[in-house]
């Protein structure tokens, strides 16, 4: 028989239940047992949700963050925080976010955890922090009461735990120190946990190592083999569990650990299902993550028998089944979902929906697909209407597509020479000033936009609201004297979204969220057909900004690289196929901007970065044909026109070739955090076009000084040549408000023209 199970389900909620009980929590307008009575409800709810299965998780919630739930279960608290005063939760909260629901002001709180992408997925993890003295003691209180819980609800229980390799992996040591020097503590204090765990009852253990499955020195794979020699000892089964890519090299050691059982993510690493089965010790269970994660398509349950059903006949007992990985990275119930297109909601599955694909899959090994006959036939009907479906095919894009030339990717000049032409149009004073696009969204602006789409507001009333914003964002920027404008953004809520919802191929859910990071979620559009740019998207809007300004105004674009990262994509052609459709609809936009008269286009790539696979041997790979989508997107333009481009991150040291090819003529980056740190990239490799690195952090409600811009610009202006810096902020503004944004941009203009007077000043001497 096939065992089924589940490696963590969502943790937010149907209805985000989660983030509101937190933020009340936060807002002391709950006490903290009120905050605890929602999580126990929302666990029962999702064992509930998942009684079908076989075997369901227990530890795989948690109130913020899994990885800084590890960190407070192994004892490894930053000092700054544990020499505090208060109870165990305000510590918490304290390396979560930098103040607990007790701490009154901002002054009163601590440096928050750094926090940083979950591999390659958009969740974020609070960093753990090492240094030479770091030391672990158990404390498992939270995750034996939950697996206490679940015991109530379901008579298996597998407690999942994040394993100690990857635990050390994805800390960071503040003092140099090696974090693998830890490894023998740490091991001891999981030795404590794995009897805990087997005396709250366990049998099975999940521990998950997706480490697996990135390039391992041989420390790393040395560590693999030293962690899980000692934990054999241990009184509980380990299922070793890897997800989000191919185990390649590490397939053979992952398959020798002397664990009970190995998950292996047949979804990403499709190939090696017949190695590890070869592979893999005959006393050992293999468990096939065969439904994505990781996306929001319905499997193809025939499609996945066919090949199954030769693995089962040889591994038999041997076989189980679950989703590729947590499901934590897609929305819980497609049951929520009433406005969505009837057709494109049969081709989806959210989380509860692929435990049920799970669930027939089983059934069909252990009982013949007869058993499971009319399931197989309506999930044959979806997949076989999307294969066909006339909104998901368009063959005028896929000719376009085809038709791609190298011409259209390339700039007619090379930059040295626009560079002279735009300069003579501009005109522009030295170290221009500019903003990245967006200024602040008011109550009343999200209102309006709310109002207009729920009817409730006529089109000429909408247009006049957010002509008026445009209006005052433009007279705002005129009166603090920025060099180059831009029209403020009122009319978007989401830079994808927005551009998603005005091209063919893309559609919403409602209630899609998907957690981002502690309460914060995400509603990522769908992208499930062919993409076209129907008619211009934001011409009336920018040309509406310029008519009221004789300073130029920048258009502003998301570009298609950061459409694709920030969405749920289709899983029936490459990405970088649908990467180059959007490029192409966002190139008409473009065009259709230099032909309304606009002298400079933005072209937003905030999540670029994002998308750079696991294993740096694929970089390459991605970068060309990310780069490429990019330069065709914005490369059809006149020499005379300004492309601008923006990213929301610093780390370029390792793609700064990538970037500089994309062959924007001002990049904008954000800098100011990392006190301009980025900027040793230049010390390798000359960037050759303009750039603006941000001197003003928008993530904070701190004013800038001029001293303080002037000193990170002067930082700038060692590496980069003073003709090609610009001054602007880090990002856009729209989360901050306009008694924060004007004292800073006006510092930011009162430090341009200093520094452009030092300058000249310098030249005349
Ligand atoms: N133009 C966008 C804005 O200013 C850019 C946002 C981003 O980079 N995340 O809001
Ligand atoms: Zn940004």
């Amino acid at each position: 028989m096939v065992t089924t199970h589940n490696l963590g389900f969502p943790r937010i909620g149907k209805n985000r239940e989660l983030k509101f009980a937190l933020e009340k929590y936060w807002k002391r307008e709950i006490p903290e047992q009120a905050l605890q009575d929602a999580a126990d409800s929302l666990r029962l709810q999702h064992w509930q949700d998942q009684a079908q299965l076989d075997w369901i998780p227990a530890g795989d919630f948690s109130l913020y963050d899994h990885v800084l739930d590890t960190s407070f279960m192994l004892g490894n608290i930053p000092t700054r925080v544990s020499a505090l005063e208060g109870s165990e939760i305000d510590s918490y909260f304290r390396v979560a976010r930098g103040r607990s629901a007790v701490d009154k002001s901002a002054c009163s709180c601590v440096h928050a955890g750094e926090m940083t992408k979950w591999f390659d997925t958009n969740y974020h993890y609070i960093v753990p922090e090492f240094d030479k003295d770091t030391s672990f003691s158990l404390n498992a209180s939270h995750l034996l009461e939950q697996i206490d819980q679940a015991w109530k609800t379901h008579s298996r229980v597998k407690p999942v735990i994040l394993g100690p390799v990857t635990y050390l992996w994805l800390g960071k040591s503040k003092d140099g120190s090696e974090k693998l020097d830890l490894l023998d503590d740490l091991l001891a204090v999981y030795a404590q946990l794995l009897s805990a765990l087997k005396n709250a009852g366990a049998e099975w253990v999940q521990i998950d190592e997706p480490v697996l499955v990135m390039e391992l020195s041989q420390p790393w794979q040395h560590a693999l083999r030293t962690a899980y020699y000692q934990l054999q000892a241990a009184p509980v089964k380990l299922l070793l569990a890897t997800y989000f890519g191919q185990l390649q090299d590490n397939l053979q050691l992952a398959c020798e650990l002397p664990v009970a059982g190995l998950h292996l993510d047949a979804v990403s690493a499709p190939d090696e299902v017949a190695k590890v089965a070869d592979w893999l010790p005959t006393h050992k269970i293999l468990s096939l993550g065969v439904v994505n994660g990781r996306n929001i398509w319905k499997t193809d349950l025939t499609a996945a028998l066919d090949w199954l059903e030769s693995v089962h006949a040889r591994l038999q007992d041997r076989l189980w089944l679950a989703p590729s990985c947590s499901l934590l990275h897609v929305p819980v119930d497609l049951g929520n979902e009433q406005k969505l297109d009837q057709e494109i909601r049969s081709w989806l599955a959210f989380a509860v929906q692929k435990l049920d694909e799970i669930a027939i899959l089983a059934k069909a090994l252990n009982h013949g697909r007869a058993s499971v006959a009319a399931s197989l036939q309506e999930n044959q009907a979806a997949i076989t209407s999307r294969k066909q479906s006339q909104r998901v095919h368009r063959a005028d894009v896929k000719a376009r597509v085809l038709s791609i030339t190298y011409a259209m990717g390339n700039r007619r000049s090379p930059y040295h020479q626009r560079a002279i032409v735009q300069r003579d149009r501009f005109r522009l004073p030295l170290f221009p000033t500019t903003t990245i696009g967006s200024f602040p969204q008011t109550q009343q602006i999200r209102q309006t936009r709310r109002d207009f789409r729920a009817g409730l507001l006529s089109e000429t009333d909408y247009r006049q609201a957010m002509q008026q914003e445009i209006e005052l964002c433009v007279r705002e920027q005129e009166a603090l004297g920025l060099d180059v404008l831009v029209h403020g953004e009122p009319e978007r809520n989401d830079m994808v979204e927005y551009f998603g919802e005005h091209l063919d191929g893309f559609a919403f859910t409602e209630f899609g969220w998907v957690q981002s990071y502690g309460s914060r979620c995400v509603k990522p559009p769908l992208i499930y057909g062919d993409v076209a740019h129907a008619q211009p998207i934001t011409t009336e809007w920018i040309r509406y900004a310029q008519s009221l300004t004789s300073k130029p105004m920048k258009g502003m674009l998301t570009g298609p690289v950061t459409m694709l990262n920030w969405s749920f994509v289709r899983d029936d052609q490459p990405r970088a196929e649908t990467c180059l459709q959007l490029a192409l609809a966002i190139r008409d936009e473009v065009l259709a901007l230099e032909q309304a008269g606009i002298r400079m286009i933005q072209i937003d790539e905030a999540a670029l970065r994002e998308g750079l696979p696991l294993r740096k041997s694929q970089w390459r790979s991605y970068l060309d044909w990310a780069t490429r989508a990019f330069r065709i997107t914005a490369n059809g333009v006149r020499d005379e026109t300004q492309i601008h481009t923006h990213m929301c991150y610093s780390e370029f040291n390792d793609i700064m070739e990538a970037i500089a090819s994309m062959d924007a003529d001002v990049i904008t980056i954000e800098t100011s955090r990392s006190d301009m740190e980025l900027l040793n990239a230049f010390d390798q490799f000359q960037y050759p076009n303009e750039i603006g690195p941000g001197v003003y952090d928008i993530h904070s409600p701190n004013i800038p000084s001029v001293d303080s811009i002037m000193q990170l610009m002067k930082k700038a202006a060692q590496r980069i040549p003073p003709e090609r810096l610009w001054v602007n902020p880090d990002c856009g503004l729209k989360t901050r408000n306009w008694d924060e944004v004007k004292p800073a941009l006006s510092n930011m203009i009162a430090a341009s023209r200093q520094l452009a007077g030092c300058l000249d000043a310098a030249r005349a001497g």
